[in-house]
């Protein structure tokens, strides 16, 4: 298995909470870099939730 080396991007795949679409989760390995990348291909998930890593937080404004 190969490991994640510096300027690799570390790419994760999980489905969404309500199971019938996908979130991908990207990062570029690079120390200085936050820049994170996160898509979720389920719509009605998209609206309804803010993503991070691994994780999906309602959004609490409705
Ligand atoms: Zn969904």
């Amino acid at each position: 298995m190969k490991r994640a080396g510096i300027g690799d991007v570390i790419r994760e795949e999980y489905k969404c909470p309500c199971g019938s679409g996908q979130v991908v989760y990207g990062k570029e390995n690079i120390p200085s870099s936050r820049s994170i990348e996160i898509n979720c291909y389920c719509k009605q998930c998209n609206e309804k939730y803010d993503f991070g890593r691994g994780t999906a937080t309602l959004k609490n404004n409705y």
